[in-house]
């Protein structure tokens, strides 16, 4: 039924022009074979043209398919035509071999099988792979790589173990004079750094400490005074237009104190072996430093509870004033800070820039006694020794060997004088009193110490107010020093000697002072050798 209403209704309006193209196409085209299906085609049309005879009723409705009178349509005559009995092939090529599926079974109506896994268990490989690479990452870390010395250490330095530095600037000054940039290798210490930065901060001016620097490859090592400074770098720097700028870690920020930068100030020996390995060190190598090792703490004063000196920063004009100095002393009676000689010869002078760049520097006035061979031996470090003497806060008295007339002798040394300040310790120290005489010392120092912490909280008076540290020294500088009432020392041997006399180095002590300061008068009272 289906067949017939497609060939009597379909072909229909297709005829004419199937005929002429077809026309068209066989007049071009002269072979045999050609022609004949020329014919056959010619024929076949003719006899399509009978489907005109087929008489179509009209429609009952628009949706209705066409009725045929079948009676007169000539319908038997097309169904008969070509009418070949079925043949099955003897031989079928399969092309595909699924099973075929059953009667009225699809894709749909299958029966779903209930899901055995979640929706997760396809991260579960992913999940197990990731695991497997952790572990055996970590079991290649922990047995092939055991971490390295100081690595999980809370301290920066620590004076049990030496912990690794990267070598990360180098400045040869002269001959035999560098400054070497280093930074810690690690940064595990910095997890607790914060917590207590009073404690964990390297740079506190109240004492002079050292690092040890090891030579690993004959197990020697020599002391150095480490120096709160860092070089700036910029793009221009590590082009080479330009040098890098000496600065001060301000190491009252909060910046791990710069990533615990310090700079060292190293006189090269060329017969000398620890001095020669470190300055032969490139950027990017490493150096050991165990510490720090306190060298030597400054006597206690009272003042300092109630008063700490602003630190030094690169611009002096930023440095604040100490503008209520004066009137806390007085509410408070208590006597000023005493006065210090420090006694440097070459590398010796990197202990008092130590206390005087760091938090908390002294709060005294320091004469510094600088010898050298020659001028320039400092040359970076010149800056700040400047500022330091513009801020009235040192000064310093140049002696070079190369200018005979300038060398350290006995008129460049005053007797000492009386402290200001004699701690309770001391005086315990140094009166042979019975011990029930000491106790009642105590005693009255621990009231003194309560009626000083009482008046501490009254402020009456104006105190002069100054901008900054700069103006304040502008006024201070032309006031009259006291005199100095203790000396410390430090330097090569033979300057030791010729200052103070001789360490004891057999027993590590002092030693009887003698030389210029001996001479003064001075004794072990009030003389430290570095
Ligand atoms: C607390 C402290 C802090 C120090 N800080 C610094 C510092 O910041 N910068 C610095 O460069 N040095 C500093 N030193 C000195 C340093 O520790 C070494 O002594 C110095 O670097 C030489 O060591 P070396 O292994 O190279 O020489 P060595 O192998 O010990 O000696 C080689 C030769 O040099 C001579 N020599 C050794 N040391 C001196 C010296 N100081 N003066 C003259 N001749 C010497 C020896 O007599 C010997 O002939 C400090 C020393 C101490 C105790």
């Amino acid at each position: 039924m289906i067949t017939i209403r497609h060939v009597g209704i379909l072909r229909v309006p297709r005829l004419i022009p199937l005929r002429s193209s077809l026309q068209f196409r066989f007049k071009s085209d002269d072979s045999k074979k050609n022609n004949k299906d020329n014919k056959d085609l010619a024929s076949k049309s003719d006899s399509n043209n009978d489907v005109s005879e087929f008489n179509i009723k009209p429609a009952t409705s628009k949706s209705a398919p066409a009725p045929i009178d079948a009676t007169n349509s000539g319908l038997d005559r097309l169904i008969k035509k070509n009418n070949k009995p079925y043949i099955p092939k003897l031989q079928h090529q399969r092309v595909a071999y699924e099973y075929p599926g059953l009667p009225n079974e699809d894709d749909f109506t299958k029966s779903q099988k209930p899901k055995l896994t979640t929706r997760w268990s396809r991260y579960i490989p992913k999940i197990l792979t990731v695991i497997a690479a952790g572990w055996g990452v970590y079991a290649i870390k922990v047995w092939m790589y055991a971490p390295e010395k100081g690595a999980e250490s809370k301290e920066l330095l620590d004076p049990a173990e030496f912990h690794k530095f990267i070598v990360t600037h180098k400045e040869q000054i002269d001959n035999d004079h560098y400054l070497i940039e280093l930074v810690p290798k690690f940064d595990h210490w910095k997890y607790s750094f914060h917590t207590n930065y009073e404690e964990k901060s390297l740079w506190n001016g109240d004492r002079i400490w050292s690092v040890d620097v090891k030579q690993p490859d004959i197990m020697v090592v020599r002391s150095y005074t480490p120096l709160p400074l860092l070089f700036m770098k910029s793009e221009y720097t590590r082009t080479g237009e330009k040098k890098p700028l000496l600065k001060v870690v301000e190491n009252d920020s909060g910046d791990y104190d710069r990533n615990g930068v310090m700079c060292l100030y190293v006189k090269r020996y060329n017969d000398g072996e620890v001095s020669k390995y470190i300055t032969n060190k490139e950027v990017g190598e490493e150096l050991e430093l165990r510490g720090p090792r306190i060298e030597y703490k400054f006597p206690y004063h009272p003042l300092k509870k109630f008063h700490t000196r602003p630190m030094f920063r690169d611009l002096p004009s930023k440095i604040e004033s100490e503008n209520l100095l004066d009137h806390i002393k007085t509410i408070n009676d208590l006597p000023d800070f005493d006065n210090i000689n420090f006694f440097a010869a070459g590398t010796g002078i990197a202990p008092i820039l130590q206390v005087l760049l760091s938090r908390n520097p002294y709060r005294g006035f320091v004469n510094i006694h600088y010898s050298a061979q020659k001028p320039g031996e400092l040359k970076p470090l010149e800056r700040f020794m400047f500022f330091l003497e513009k801020l009235d806060r040192v000064k310093i008295h140049y002696h070079y060997d190369s200018d005979k007339k300038s060398i350290l002798s006995k008129k460049d040394i005053s007797p000492p004088t009386e402290p200001n300040y004699i701690s309770p310790m001391r005086i315990e120290d140094e009166t042979p009193n019975s011990e029930s005489d000491n106790l009642k010392l105590r005693l009255d120092i621990l009231q003194g110490q309560e009626k000083q912490d009482q008046k501490s909280n009254i402020i009456t008076e104006r105190a002069p107010r100054y901008e900054n540290a700069i103006q304040q020294a502008l006024i201070t500088s032309n006031q009259p020093k006291k005199g100095a009432s203790l000396s410390i020392v430090c330097g090569p041997e033979g300057y030791i000697d010729y200052v103070a006399g001789p360490k004891d180095l057999a027993q590590n002590e002092q030693g009887e002072v003698k030389g210029l300061l001996g001479n003064k008068k001075w004794d072990s009272k009030n003389v430290f050798k570095l």
